[in-house]
């Protein structure tokens, strides 16, 4: 993390990026781009939803953060235009 990643909902400096995935422009999930929303939020600002299994690797496990405005699952996640 750089000293530019500062939360961005309160300033403090950001540990965490928000792991929401986003929906592409055409309102599909891409697993070959796996966008995530990504935005830099502190401890005190992220709402640690669970744990990811990464298929990818050997059984690791990370944990999946969310930023407040992806804080409630049951919202619509946002849509990402190129
Ligand atoms: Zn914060
Ligand atoms: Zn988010």
């Amino acid at each position: 993390m750089s000293e530019d990643d500062k939360c961005h909902f309160c300033g403090n400096p950001g540990t965490k990026l928000c792991d929401h995935p986003m929906k592409e422009a055409d309102g599909f999930y891409h697993l070959e781009t796996a966008h995530t929303c990504d935005l830099p939020i502190c401890d005190d600002c992220s709402t640690e939803l669970g744990v990811t299994f990464d298929m990818h690797g050997p059984g690791s496990v990370d944990t999946t953060d969310h930023c407040p405005f992806h804080s409630d699952t049951k919202k619509p996640a946002l849509v990402v235009v190129k």
